[in-house]
């Protein structure tokens, strides 16, 4: 199973637009974040979580030529408005694509797209979603996945437990979050790979600070700590060279066998 970083950025990106400060004038590639979303691969069958504005890009990037499913983690515009570039793949498959997510996350997908599910003028066509709520563990395209709730200021968010269907690592992406209760972090034990909402160097009031993300990977103890949501307050090498063993932050284009 391999995991691959289609963006790292918060919801403005990085460089932010028309922002001066170091981060966003480096010009290091690895200062260049496009928002937040992570491609599954699992033999033949591709699984993304969430579909960024830039998702287009991303999928030219990756070289992504099909799509089995779509995971969404919550419904924040970073995090879907690149769900209509789904069109290509069901005009190849001739079939819906299917989006996993609560109820409450599909609901406020559904309001968003809402011109996907009206009847129309096709044009150049409109995604066609197969809405699939989920409440507890399920199977896609040849994985294992468990929806475990964390916190986002005072929206409940979407992370993810995967393993490929026969037992083996285990990773788990939560981004958009700044606590996790108890039930959540005893259910993320054990990971190979945790991938984990870092916003930035301050206290935020819906994410993570780095310090504070660090904290909760040292008490996890999963074999490697990435991550991602970052803004520009963080400079990728510098920032690197600081973390403890194990830790770093993630990079668009990042692939990560698990
Ligand atoms: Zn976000
Ligand atoms: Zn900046
Ligand atoms: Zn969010």
């Amino acid at each position: 199973m391999r995991v691959r970083f289609l963006g790292t950025g918060t919801s403005h990106g990085v460089p932010v637009i028309g922002c001066p400060c170091p981060v966003c004038t480096s010009g290091s590639p690895r200062n260049q974040r496009t928002r937040s979303s992570i491609l599954i691969e699992s033999g033949e069958r591709r699984v993304v979580v969430d579909t960024a504005p830039e998702f287009r890009l991303q999928a030219l990037a990756a070289g992504l030529t099909a799509l089995d499913a779509i995971l969404f983690t919550h419904a924040h515009a970073d995090h879907i408005f690149g769900l209509d570039d789904v069109r290509i793949f069901n005009w190849r498959t001739k079939l819906p694509m299917p989006i996993y997510g609560t109820a409450e996350t599909l609901a406020t997908v559904r309001q968003r797209f809402i011109y996907a599910f009206e009847v129309g003028q096709e044009g150049g066509g409109k995604p066609k979603l197969n809405l699939l709520p989920i409440d507890g563990p399920f199977e896609v395209a040849g994985l294992h996945v468990t929806p475990l709730e964390v916190r986002h200021g005072e929206l409940a968010v979407t992370a993810f437990r995967v393993r490929e269907r026969e037992a083996g690592p285990e990773f788990a992406y939560a981004t958009d979050c700044n606590a996790i209760a108890p039930a959540t972090l005893a259910a993320l034990h054990g990971l190979d790979l945790l991938i984990l909402d870092a916003l930035g160097k301050n206290r935020h009031p819906t994410h993570f600070s780095l310090d504070q993300a660090i904290a909760v990977a040292q008490e996890l103890a999963p074999r490697r700590t990435l991550f991602t949501h970052i803004s520009h307050s963080l400079d990728h090498e510098l920032t690197n060279a600081g973390l403890p063993p194990g830790m770093a932050l993630a990079y668009d284009g990042q692939v990560v066998d698990v």
